[in-house]
């Protein structure tokens, strides 16, 4: 289980998160939908401290960490918090040196220290996992977007995280190539895989998420099932917010 209590990051003057409390069961879908800078992609990024809170707690299984202000976190307690998490990015930043395989190889090799071919071996499953076997030997550049995407997946997958972070997964792809990481993130859901999406993608929210928060100026303004936000929002600001981009 992974639990957000009373999250605050500050960035000189301005709160971006302004005292956020989730809990993520495992094995649950939670989408972070709402308008631009409203904080999704701030939230995901404390979630695997590539931003550290202001103040406030993340726990993901055993591993906690409490922030406040002036006091220092140990780099082993981050890395801890980090190990647990993999991150996918709306613009896939895979290796452009590397090959898909040696994309998905990479971090089992340099940071979990695995042998060449035991890594080799966990790689092409993930790669058949997401569709992607075929293309293990194509260079990032010769891939679509959504191909790309794929193997961004199973890269981020291999070090078999607690939770999977996606940020905007399907924002740079067109609704052909979009459709094919929905399909895989949704076959991913339905195997149990703990994510946390930060989407503007409302198929994708509804078809895999569990739960849906809605994020605005920094604080949670909703939180409900897929179907209670998209089809009947209690708040106001939501039924906007829905209304505008359904
Ligand atoms: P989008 O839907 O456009 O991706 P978002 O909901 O992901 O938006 P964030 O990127 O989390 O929003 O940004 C939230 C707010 O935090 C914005 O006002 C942004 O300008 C601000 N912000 C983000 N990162 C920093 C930073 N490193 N320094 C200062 N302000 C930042
Ligand atoms: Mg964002």
């Amino acid at each position: 289980m992974i639990t957000l209590s009373h999250i605050v990051k500050r960035f000189g003057q301005a709160t971006i998160l302004n005292d956020i409390s989730l809990t993520l069961p495992e094995r649950s879908v939670t989408a972070l939908v709402g308008p631009s800078g409203g904080g999704k992609s701030t939230l995901l990024r404390s979630i695997n401290l590539l931003e550290q809170p202001t103040s406030g707690t993340v726990q993901i299984g055993a591993h906690a960490i409490e922030f406040a202000p002036n006091r220092k976190v140990a780099f082993s307690e981050v890395q801890k918090i980090r190990s647990e998490t993999g991150m996918v990015f709306q613009n896939f930043q895979l290796f452009p040196h590397r090959t898909a395989i040696e994309n998905v190889m990479e971090g089992l090799i340099t940071v979990q220290k695995w042998s060449k071919g035991k890594a080799k071996a966990r790689a092409l499953e993930l790669l058949e996992k997401v569709g992607m076997a075929h293309k293990a030997d194509a260079w990032p550049a010769e891939l679509s977007g959504g191909q790309q995407q794929r193997v961004a997946i199973a890269r981020a997958l291999a070090p078999s995280p607690k939770v999977l972070l996606c940020d905007e997964p399907t924002s740079a792809l067109d609704p052909e190539l979009a459709g094919e990481v929905v399909d895989v993130l949704s076959r991913l859901a339905s195997e149990g895989t703990t994510m946390v999406i930060a989407t503007h993608d409302l198929r994708l929210a509804s078809k895999i998420a569990g739960q849906v928060v809605f994020l605005e100026a920094g604080q949670v303004v909703e939180t409900g099932s897929a179907e209670q936000i998209f089809r009947d929002p209690q708040r106001e600001r939501t039924r906007r917010f829905v209304s505008s981009i359904s």
